[in-house]
């Protein structure tokens, strides 16, 4: 059973001051998360979480990161503004951008982030573009073709066809592209990639890592660069159904020191730095989404409209996602009620949940939509005049803090030309 980081009291105390829709964050959820995710890499002294900028970008949120000696992953301008306002720098910065414009790399050159190059064709486009190579350079692989891995029967095999994505290098391109970054005065290496989304395996993680530590003992021995670093990017999932079983930290951390050992150790590579890019396993499951029932309707299927839409929250409608729902006050009641609960855009799509068991809804109920923490604000956009709406933060002390205000019309019509 899935159960909301608020209670009904808490959350009705909260609407009270701020109206509803609002994504909610929490505080010490995700203080807890990054703390078990550096317990679980600890035994590599090198190792940082870059949390990915495009999940949650609000500054609350990447200050209370920062604190807990996260670093950032960018992919655009302004994402690395935002990390330049709160206060990251250097290497605290991943820049892992793809089809980059000109200005983007010269802002991540003058940052002195990490710059994580995602094709062959950047390394030129990169010196032109800036004027020179970072003696601190990462390429992006892709293997190609379809990544498995687990047991199916255990329903815990992850797929992806890499082979079908935009993303990368190929293994043949890495090895010159190594060979031409030394040339041009690059001298401390990185290799990363990312492979499959959302995985609820703890295999994911050392599955990618042997692929990547075999690799980079191949890079090292063919092209004499220096590999100091191994990014595993993001895609450790979360349990969106609550019938899922989530993923083990530790036990991930504890795969991949295993390949680590088997793999790199044994090629005198002991001392490379790993990191991260998790952005959904951060901060996923410590946000929701919390709307109010407006209306209940009654046709061929009984709907249940809430203020918010899917401008506020578009994976539903986007992928076809689940998020759980609990209906405040109502946690213990039979789910005896089959419902559709439906935003407000003229889209067909605006549906946080289809044919959803809930318990008897009320107008003036309020919800909490589960696990919006990552990509749920994030996404959101201004389709059929639709604002996007507030964000809070639950502290640890249980005070509430306004971290980012709702829209108003003004901001609505901020862009616009009247005359
Ligand atoms: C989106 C993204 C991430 C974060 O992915 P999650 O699924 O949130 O873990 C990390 N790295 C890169 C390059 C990304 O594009």
């Amino acid at each position: 059973m899935k159960r909301p980081f608020v209670t009904a009291e808490q959350l009705e105390d909260i609407t009270r001051t701020y109206p509803t829709p609002f994504h909610l964050y929490d505080e010490k959820g995700i203080r807890e998360t990054v703390r078990a995710l550096r317990a679980a890499f600890a035994w590599n002294p090198g190792f940082r979480e870059y949390f990915a900028v495009k999940a949650t970008p609000n500054p609350a949120i990447l200050k209370i990161l920062r604190e807990e000696g996260c670093g950032l992953d960018c992919a655009t301008l302004t994402e690395l503004l935002l990390a330049e306002k709160c206060g990251f720098s250097g290497a605290e910065i991943m820049f892992s951008s793809n089809d980059t414009p000109a200005e983007d790399f010269r802002l991540a050159d003058r940052l002195g982030a990490v710059i994580n190059l995602d094709d062959f064709s950047h390394i030129d486009f990169l010196r032109e573009t800036t004027g020179r190579i970072p003696e601190t350079v990462c390429c992006r692989f892709n293997p190609g073709g379809t990544f498995t891995v687990g047991d199916s029967a255990e329903g815990f095999q992850v797929m992806d066809t890499p082979g079908d994505a935009k993303y990368g290098f190929t293994r043949a391109q890495l090895f010159e592209g190594f060979r031409k970054l030394k040339a041009m005065g690059a001298r401390r290496f990185g290799l990363h990639a990312f492979l499959a989304s959302n995985t609820l395996s703890n295999a994911y993680y050392p599955a990618l890592a042997g692929i990547l530590f075999q690799l980079a003992v191949e890079l090292e021995r063919e092209t004499g660069c220096d590999v100091c670093f191994i990014d595993l990017s993001g895609g450790v999932g979360i349990p969106y159904r609550p019938d899922q079983p989530a993923n083990d930290i530790a036990a991930i951390g504890a795969g991949v020191r295993e390949q680590f050992e088997k793999i790199l150790v044994p090629a005198g590579m002991g001392d490379v730095a790993l990191c991260t890019e998790l952005g959904r396993f951060v901060l996923g499951p410590n946000g929701c989404l919390v709307t109010r029932v407006l209306h209940l309707k009654r046709t061929y299927k009984d709907y249940v409209g809430v203020d918010a839409c899917a401008a506020n929250l578009m994976r539903p409608a986007m992928y076809g996602a689940y998020h759980h729902i609990t209906v405040m006050g109502k946690e213990s009641a039979p789910c005896g009620h089959k419902y559709d609960v439906t935003g407000g855009l003229c889209e067909n799509n605006d549906k946080f949940a289809v044919d959803r068991m809930l318990p008897e809804v009320a107008i003036g109920d309020l919800l909490v939509i589960h696990d919006t923490g990552a990509h749920g604000f994030s996404m959101g956009y201004n389709y059929n005049g639709k604002l996007r709406s507030a964000e809070l933060l639950l502290r640890e002390d249980g005070a509430v803090k306004l971290i980012r205000r709702a829209e108003t019309p003004e901001d609505y019509f901020s862009t616009m030309i009247f005359d």
